[in-house]
């Protein structure tokens, strides 16, 4: 095969960048590979499907950069192609007087990134939300919306398609050689190469010099679902507190279809796709995973072993409905019997740093691109992040 641009990846960061590339290139052949057999068959098209506002991000980063701009695309791409939004907002409350100061950084932080964020009192956080539990104050996000990250990513498939681009699945890049590029299908021949493989992404930047000081520790997320009839709960609800670490606290989070959940719990995943018990088991990879995690704790990374302490021991039925209770009325263990299907974030480590990598990062030169760190909220950035990345190609390239 011979192509212009080979995107890695038919998820919500891969099928965009091909958009957009089609876009700002319209004689240029783009393929997009991908190893399932159909697109956003990881991260992209399990995720929670919420719609971040963005205004809980630091100014300097580019999630508050895209963020905001990505929600609305989002939303309004959603309108424009009969895609189901739930607009329910999201509250975000103080669970004591402690957590008030949480409130006002959290404010502060949306005023900067000019996302609209209301204040509100205990009485109309309750008029917006019955059951939440209000320490005095809250902060209400009109534009926290949900949609279902499934439907999403198939419309966006079909306009690539329509636009020109071509998919092909069950083809798993391999390797580069000289200046080729071996895949399951054979042989590619590509001017240019963009790395958006999200739990392989940095494996594949290496191969290109890239990423040399980060580390993939992948994370196990899960939630469990509410027996609670749709509109139970009005809004996502959230505490202020929990929105400034590396990981999000327990909170409900509503579908398109108004059914609620309660999570993340959060474990580390042994191997890259380790979804459940033994499936894909990969002992080269557990062996890396292993020894990044333990290196990486033994090595003074006190944010890992934090993180692990506080949220991988939290992360047992009882602990997340005993969270759940903090936050809201009503909260039966009875109601939280069923996970919902595991979701896997491709969380990079900072070898020099030791720290949990916050931010995407994208690397590349006049020959390749790779996005690394595709965590939260990176669905909802996914518009405006792949203009960014074809910036950055243009950049490179001089085109
Ligand atoms: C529990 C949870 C909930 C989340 N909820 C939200 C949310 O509500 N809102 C939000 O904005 N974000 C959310 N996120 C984050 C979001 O889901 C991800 O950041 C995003 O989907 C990552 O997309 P991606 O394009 O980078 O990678 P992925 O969706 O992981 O796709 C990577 C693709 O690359 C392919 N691939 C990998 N290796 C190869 C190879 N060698 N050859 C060919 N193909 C390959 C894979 O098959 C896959 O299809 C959530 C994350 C978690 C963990």
């Amino acid at each position: 095969m011979k192509t212009d641009f080979l995107v890695i990846g038919a998820s919500i960061t891969g099928v965009n960048v091909a958009r957009e590339l089609k876009q700002r290139f319209p004689d240029a052949t783009v393929a997009v590979i991908d190893k399932e057999n159909g697109c956003a068959r990881h991260s992209s098209g399990r995720n929670s499907g919420m719609l971040d506002a963005g205004f809980s991000w630091q100014a300097d980063s580019l999630k508050a950069r895209f963020c905001k701009q990505g929600n609305q695309q989002l939303t309004q791409y959603c309108e424009s192609n009969n895609i189901p939004v739930n607009k329910c907002g999201e509250l975000v409350i103080a669970r004591d007087g402690d957590e008030l100061s949480s409130l006002d950084e959290l404010q502060r932080r949306a005023d900067g990134n000019g996302v609209k964020l209301e204040q509100v009192s205990a009485r109309q956080a309750r008029e917006i939300e019955p059951r939440a539990k209000v320490h005095e104050q809250a902060l209400f996000s009109p534009t926290s919306v949900s949609v279902e990250p499934v439907s999403v990513m198939k419309q966006m498939e079909q306009d690539a398609r329509d636009m020109g681009v071509k998919f092909y699945y069950g083809t798993s890049y391999l390797r580069k050689a000289g200046d080729e590029f071996i895949t399951t299908l054979g042989t590619v021949q590509a001017n240019y190469v963009v790395n958006c493989a999200g739990l392989y992404a940095d494996q594949i930047a290496q191969e290109f010099g890239f990423a040399e000081s980060y580390r993939m520790l992948p994370l196990k997320h899960n939630y469990l679902v509410s027996s609670d009839v749709p509109g139970a709960f009005r809004t996502h609800i959230t505490a202020a507190a929990d929105l400034f670490g590396s990981y999000p606290g327990v909170h409900i989070v509503l579908g398109v279809d108004g059914k609620a959940k309660l999570g993340p719990a959060v474990k580390p995943a042994l191997w890259r796709e380790q979804y459940h018990g033994t499936d894909g088991f990969h002992p080269f990879e557990m062996s890396k995973v292993v020894g990044v995690g333990i290196g990486q704790m033994f090595q003074g990374g006190r944010e890992i072993c934090k993180t692990c302490l506080q949220r991988f021991a939290g992360s047992a039925h009882s602990r997340l409905t005993t969270a759940g209770e903090r936050l809201v009325e009503g909260i039966r263990a009875n109601d939280y019997r069923d996970w919902v299907r595991p979701e896997i974030q491709a969380q990079l480590v900072n070898t020099e740093t030791h720290r949990m990598v916050s931010d995407f990062v994208v690397e590349g030169d006049a020959r390749s691109m790779h996005v690394l760190n595709t965590v939260s909220p990176v669905f909802t950035c996914g518009i405006p992040l792949a203009g960014y990345i074809c910036d950055q190609i243009a950049a490179a390239t001089g085109e």
